[in-house]
């Protein structure tokens, strides 16, 4: 039995679909008959509305009334509920939308698995929070699919577009919260995404913030005095906050409208803070509402440049842009990304509906693991027979390789493949341990097979009526894995760390790996000592710190049963699966014992204090940076880094300008710019900084050596001896923070050696000597 159906759960707008037997249909809100369900929660005295109803509140009651909380997926923040004194996650609220959706569903059928699908940039506690939801929402089983690939799905799988083996094509996703854009290639029949990138932050919402601030606010200050009045707005204990989310709704209804009209008119109310009740009546025109998003748009383009560029393709390589989401109503985006890139755009598909649907045929071909849900093979009798059936569930073939493999009592029987529609019989078979057929599929629908087994006086023992094909549709062959999973381990000794890359980015799902690592401190049976392991997700050439920690592995001492003693081998094993849920077990070779489950994963959580924190950091350390490119004369690279830096500090200036309850989600989006410019930091440096940390220890060893050579002792020597032994790995291993603990070893070392030399001495003798002409202190000048 296939999962069948697929779920868009969107920023702004959730959709449902179901597969059966090779077409989708799109389910209807029983109430207003659209196909769409606004992501937005109310609660009311005592009542949880969802949709279109809650939207109605949005202006009224906004305290009560939430969306875009998938913006905040996988986060720590939560939303405070007036009128019920309690706050809710972003995953709960997502679990209310899906159960609204379930009652779209009239066929009566109890929804217990569904494909419910993410953007391509969701990182892994993000598409835990989904799978979450869908579990609060009463789903058994969950599986996700990546946005972009459910888009191709539809567009491949739509009649009459055929002929897509061998071709590439963009899907440029721009919606109400998050842009995604992916490159995907059709071989044999298989789709698969090769690349992707996006914002989680960039969509529909950013444009409607876009017209407040730069339109209907400066408009405003025309009228009279509103003293800070971005300030009031977004606040929540702004004097304005309310107006803000009717503003919202106006800027939406303006967008919305430009993409039809030239010319649409403003009108609201508003009590100026001199207690004028002002009417606000003013147009707004298309170019006025280009010119706030080009910028935004450019930046779309820009991420399909750098995709193109980082494959190697161009414009004439790209068979079309697929467009997909709300906001690609938007005629300047078509514009935009058609003239900017030369590759011509795709409307075949609709903007709103087309993941869900897609999500729908991909649904159609995953089977139910539930156990309880499988269809039991019929038996007879006392017979222990069962096959197991492998065949490929979408084609492009006209027929379709089938193999069976029978364990039990099968000797003697026989077997029989029919195809329900009468189109294909095998006749009977005689029954061997592996049988294979060649099934013969009708073009363009769902094909279901039947198997039966017979005994020799032709009694009916078995049936498997399950098997199902569908041909001349599209399936995937695999999702990839958004960003590069690493470990971190953990090392006090060496108060460094470097990362290790365990899964790359682009891998296609599921994943295993086994690693085996050394144990860096030894942990006592029973202590309060533990061994912990980072697990992170970014990209692996950036030191830990730039990268997003997803979670941890614990070893406790009190978990052990023998000591665990540095240099013994732990084995890890990390998997993922194609839903991204992470499992991770580790074996102690020395104690032999298992661990599973061990994973604990993390919430994203950005607090504006240690933001600011982390950013007065990293401009202290790119200054830093900055001086060491300029002293050693690498000038593109100090130019560089000077941008950065100017970017780095607008972010700042923002993040100051914020009030602290900001109710926006501009904190997170501060917190993905500041990782993006750490990230290009990182890139920028790390082969200098990696080359120059050589050098000095170069230097450093040799300054040693020839100190230890001249002044010093057995022991003295010995331990240089010991430090540098391991010299070929520590090189090797590129990690600036491990050949800087070396760097400090090495003048430790030295330090008590050089206070025996003469020369030394003098120079100590003469900087007290020189520093103000005499002596003022006694102790030091003895
Ligand atoms: P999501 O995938 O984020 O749930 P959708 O793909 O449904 O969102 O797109 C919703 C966004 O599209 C909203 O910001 C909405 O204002 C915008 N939108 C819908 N229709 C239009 C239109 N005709 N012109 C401009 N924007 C539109
Ligand atoms: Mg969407």
């Amino acid at each position: 039995m296939t999962v069948n159906f697929g779920i868009d759960l969107g920023t702004t707008n959730s959709v449902i679909a179901r597969y059966h037997q090779g077409t989708v249909e799109v389910f209807k809100n029983p109430v207003g008959h659209k196909e769409t369900l606004p992501s937005v929660v109310a609660f009311r005295s005592g009542r949880v509305l969802v949709g279109d109803k809650a939207r109605e509140y949005m202006e009224k009651d906004p305290r009560n009334v939430i969306g875009s909380f998938k913006r905040k997926m996988g986060t720590s923040e939560s939303f405070w509920i007036e009128s019920i004194g309690e706050t809710k996650t972003p995953m709960e609220l997502s679990g209310l939308v899906l159960k609204e959706l379930k009652n779209f569903v009239y066929t009566g059928e109890v929804l217990e698995s569904a494909v419910i699908t993410i953007p391509a940039s969701f990182d892994t506690m993000q598409s835990n929070a989904t799978k979450k939801a869908g579990q609060a929402a009463g789903f058994k089983e969950v599986f996700l699919l990546q946005e972009p690939i459910a888009a191709s799905l539809a567009f491949a799988n739509k009649e009459g577009n055929e002929g897509f083996d061998g071709r590439q094509w963009l899907v440029y996703d721009l919606g109400g919260g998050t842009f995604d854009v992916a490159l995907v290639r059709t071989e044999y029949g298989e789709m698969r995404v090769i690349d992707h990138q996006g914002d989680n932050f960039l969509g529909g919402v950013d444009f409607d913030n876009l017209i407040i601030e730069h339109i209907i606010i400066p408009y405003l200050q025309t009228q009279a005095d509103f003293g800070d009045l971005e300030r009031e707005l977004r606040s929540s204990s702004g004097r304005y906050n309310s107006l803000y989310y009717v503003l919202l709704k106006k800027a939406e209804e303006v967008k919305v409208s430009l993409s039809a009209q030239t010319i649409v008119d403003v009108e609201f109310e508003i009590e100026t803070p001199q207690g004028k009740l002002l009417d606000v009546f003013f147009p707004v025109t298309r170019e006025q509402f280009e010119d706030c998003i080009r910028e935004k748009i450019a930046d779309t383009v820009e991420m399909i440049r750098s995709i193109l560029q980082r494959n190697e393709l161009k414009a004439g390589n790209i068979h079309c842009i697929l467009m997909v989401g709300g906001s690609t109503y938007i005629p300047l985006v078509r514009r935009v990304v058609e003239q900017e890139l030369g590759i011509a755009i795709s409307t075949a598909v609709d903007p709103t509906t087309s993941v869900a649907i897609g999500a729908a045929y991909f649904a159609g071909t995953k089977k139910r693991i539930t156990a309880e849900d499988l269809p039991e093979p019929v038996m007879a009798g006392n017979l222990t027979l069962r096959v197991k059936c492998a065949y490929s569930k979408v084609s492009q073939d006209p027929e379709e390789y089938f193999l069976g493999q029978a364990e039990g009592e099968w000797q003697g029987l026989f077997y029989r493949m029919i195809r329900s529609d009468g189109g294909f019989d095998t006749g009977l078979k005689e029954m061997k341990e592996r049988f294979s057929e060649y099934l013969p599929l009708a073009p363009n629908r769902h094909n279901a097979f039947e198997l039966k087994i017979f005994d020799a006086q032709n009694n009916l023992l078995y049936q498997d009526s399950s098997i199902g094909i569908v041909s001349g549709k599209y399936g995937i062959l695999g999702q990839p894995l958004p960003n590069d999973i690493c470990i971190e381990v953990d090392d006090p000794e060496n108060n460094g760390t470097k990362l290790e890359l365990v899964f790359e980015k682009n891998s296609l799902l599921p994943l295993k790996k086994t690693l085996t690592k050394e144990v860096t401190k030894t942990i006592r049976k029973g202590s309060d000592e533990r061994l912990i392991i980072n697990i992170l997700e970014g990209t692996n050439i950036a030191t830990p710190g730039t990268n997003l920690s997803i979670g941890i592995i614990e070893i406790k001492g009190s978990e052990l049963m023998i000591d665990l003693v540095k240099g013994s081998d732990v084995e890890i094993v990390l998997e993922i699966s194609e839903s991204r849920d992470l499992r991770i077990s580790t074996y102690l070779m020395m104690t032999d014992q298992e661990f599973t489950n061990l994973f604990s994963p993390s919430e994203r959580c950005v607090s504006h204090g240690k933001l600011e924190d982390e950013m007065v950091i990293l401009l202290k350390e790119l200054d830093r940076e900055i001086g060491l490119a300029n002293e050693h004369e690498e000038y593109e690279l100090s130019q560089s880094l000077h941008d950065i830096r100017n970017q780095l500090q607008e972010l700042h200036r923002q993040l100051c300008r914020m009030p602290s309850d900001d109710v926006t989600d501009a904190k997170f989006q501060i917190d993905d710019r500041k990782r993006n410019l750490a990230l290009r930091i990182d890139a920028l440096t790390k082969d200098k900084k990696n080359t120059r940390i050589k050098e000095e220890y170069f230097a450093y060893k040799k300054w040693c050596q020839q100190l230890l050579d001249n002044h010093g002792n057995e022991q003295e020597k010995m331990r240089f001896m010991d430090l540098t032994a391991s010299e070929k790995q520590l090189l090797a291993s590129n990690s600036p923070l491990l050949i800087e603990s070396a760097i400090k070893k090495i003048r430790e070392v030295a330090a008590p050696v050089q206070w025996r030399t003469p020369e030394y001495l003098i120079s100590i003798y003469y900087h007290y000597a020189e520093m103000d002409g005499e002596y003022t202190d006694k102790g030091k000048s003895r």
